[in-house]
C-alpha cells in the first residue's frame, strides 16, 4: 500500500468488478442510442453560477453539496453536482435548438460530486447516465424517457424496482398550490430550518425524510387536486401512454425530489433492497429551466440514472450479469522461437477482433499455464521448440482438456471457426 488512500467518499473501480459499471452504463446507454439520443459530453467543472441558478439556490445540492472553488486566474467554478444544467447550457452555447430539429435529444454519461455525507450508496464523486430532451412540450417524450429507464433496469434483470410518478404542475396552477401549502405548513410546529425552507421552498418540505415530520403532513394539501386543466390532461395522457406500454408506476402525490427547476411530470426511480438511499434514479420536466439560464423558453424533460446505486440493486437482487470473458486465446510459449510466433500469432488474433492475451516475463509452463487460467480464456495455444519443428503449435480447449495440434498457419482460421 502506498502513503496515500482514496479521498474520503471516494473508491476506485477495479477490475474485475470495474467491468459490471461499464456493462450498467452501457446498458442504460443502449436503448438511448436506439431513440435518436446523440452523445454529449460537457466539462468537469462549470462556472458556479450556472448551478446556482439552474439547480436552485435553495437546495440542498447548492447551498451544502457543491465542490465551489476560485481558480488562480479568479474564476469562480465549481465542480458538476448533476449533468442537466451544463447540458442545456452547452446545447444552447451551440445553438442546437435553432438548427430546426426539435426536441434535441442528448444523452450523457460521466462522474459527478457532491460533499455529501459518505454512506453506502452516497459517495463524494459517482456516477451517472443521463437523458435530457430539449424543446418540445409533448407527453409522449415524458413518456419515452420513462420507458427508456425502464427498458434499461429490465435489460439489466433488475426487477425490484418501482417507478413513482407526480405532476408538478406548471406556473398558472402550482403558485395557488404553494400558497395553499405554505398556509397549511405555517399552522405545524416545524423547527427553525424547515421554516424557512416552508418560506423559500414549501414544495421540498414534503420531501423531508424525517418521519416526525411526515406525521406532521399527512392532511397536507396535494398538488394533484390543485393542477390546471392543462396539467391535468398532459398528466393523464402521460399516464395512458406509458400504461399502454405496459410500464408500471405508482402515482407518488408527495414526489417533489430536490430540484427548483422542475414543472409537471416528475419521476423517481426507486429500489427495494437499498435501505434509505433507494432512488436509483430520477428526473422530470424543467420548462423553465432555460430561461433561468437566460435562454429562450425551451420545454424540456429528462433524467439521470445513478451508476453506483444501480450496480447496488444488481447486487441486492443477487443478478450476475453474463459479461462475455474478456480474453478468450491466451498464448504459453515455451523458448525464444515461440515467443516470436505465438507474440504474432496474439497480434494477428486482435486483428481480427478475437480477444487474445500473451504470458508475458518469460515464464516456465507452470506458472504460464496458471495466468491462462485466471484469464478465464476458452483456449491456451502451447508451442515449443518440436511444435514449431514440426510447424505446429497447440490448441488446447480449456473446458474440455481437450488439445490438438494445429498448423502454425491454420491457428487463425481454426480459432475463428471454433470462436464462431
Ligand atoms: P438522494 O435523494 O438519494 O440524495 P438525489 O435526489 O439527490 O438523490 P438526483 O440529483 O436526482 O439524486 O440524481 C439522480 C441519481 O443519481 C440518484 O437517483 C442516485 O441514483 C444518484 N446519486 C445522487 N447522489 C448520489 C451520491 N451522492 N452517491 C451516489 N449516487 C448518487
Ligand atoms: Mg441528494
Amino acid at each position: 500500500m502506498s502513503t496515500f488512500k482514496a479521498p474520503k467518499g471516494t473508491y476506485d473501480l477495479i477490475p474485475p468488478d470495474s467491468a459490471t459499471y461499464l456493462a450498467v452504463r452501457e446498458a442504460i446507454a443502449a436503448p438511448l442510442r436506439n431513440s435518436g439520443y446523440g452523445y454529449i459530453e460537457t466539462p468537469g467543472f462549470e462556472n458556479v453560477e450556472l448551478f446556482a441558478r439552474g439547480v436552485g439556490e435553495s437546495t440542498d445540492i447548492v447551498t451544502k453539496e457543491m465542490y465551489a472553488f476560485e481558480t488562480k486566474g479568479g474564476d469562480r467554478l465549481a465542480l458538476r453536482p448533476e449533468g442537466t444544467a451544463s447540458v442545456l447550457r452547452a446545447a444552447l452555447e451551440a445553438n442546437l435548438h435553432k438548427a430546426g430539429n426539435l426536441p434535441v435529444k442528448l444523452w450523457y454519461s460521466g462522474s459527478y460530486y457532491r460533499y455529501e455525507r459518505p454512506q453506502k450508496g452516497r459517495y463524494r464523486h459517482f456516477s451517472q447516465v443521463g437523458a435530457e430532451a430539449i424543446g418540445a412540450e409533448d407527453p409522449a417524450l415524458d413518456a419515452e424517457l420513462i420507458i427508456l429507464a425502464d427498458q434499461a433496469y429490465r435489460s439489466l434483470g433488475l426487477r425490484n424496482f418501482r417507478i413513482l410518478l407526480n405532476s408538478l404542475g406548471d406556473k398558472e396552477c402550482r403558485p395557488v398550490y404553494r400558497a395553499a401549502l405554505q398556509d397549511f405548513l405555517r399552522g405545524l410546529d416545524l423547527d427553525e430550518d424547515t421554516l424557512r425552507r416552508s418560506e423559500i421552498n414549501p414544495l421540498r418540505v414534503l420531501d423531508d425524510k424525517r418521519d416526525a415530520v411526515q406525521k406532521q403532513l399527512v392532511g397536507a394539501p396535494l398538488l394533484r387536486d390543485y393542477l390546471c386543466d392543462g396539467c391535468k390532461t398532459y398528466h393523464e395522457e402521460v399516464r395512458e401512454l406509458i400504461t399502454a406500454a405496459g410500464v408500471s408506476f405508482e402515482d407518488d402525490p408527495k414526489l417533489v425530489r430536490g430540484l427548483d427547476y422542475y414543472t409537471r411530470t416528475t419521476f423517481e426511480f426507486v429500489h427495494d433492497g437499498l435501505g434509505s438511499q433507494s432512488a436509483v434514479g430520477g428526473g422530470g420536466r424543467y420548462d423553465g429551466l432555460s430561461e433561468m439560464i437566460g435562454g429562450p423558453a425551451l420545454p424540456s424533460v429528462g433524467w439521470a440514472l445513478g451508476v453506483d446505486r444501480t450496480v447496488l440493486a444488481l447486487e441486492a437482487e443477487g443478478v450476475e450479469l453474463a459479461l462475455p470473458a474478456s480474453t478468450s486465446v491466451f498464448a504459453v510459449p515455451l523458448g525464444e522461437e515461440a515467443r516470436r510466433v505465438l507474440f504474432a500469432k496474439v497480434t494477428e488474433l486482435r486483428k481480427v477482433g478475437i480477444a487474445a492475451d500473451f504470458s508475458f516475463g518469460g515464464k516456465g509452463l507452470k506458472g504460464a499455464m496458471k495466468n491462462a487460467n485466471r484469464s478465464g480464456a476458452r483456449y491456451t495455444l502451447v508451442a515449443g521448440e518440436r511444435d514449431l519443428a514440426e510447424g505446429v503449435v497447440q490448441l488446447k480447449d480449456m473446458e474440455s482438456g481437450e488439445q490438438v495440434a494445429i498448423g502454425v498457419n491454420e491457428v487463425v482460421a481454426e480459432l475463428e471457426s471454433r470462436l464462431g
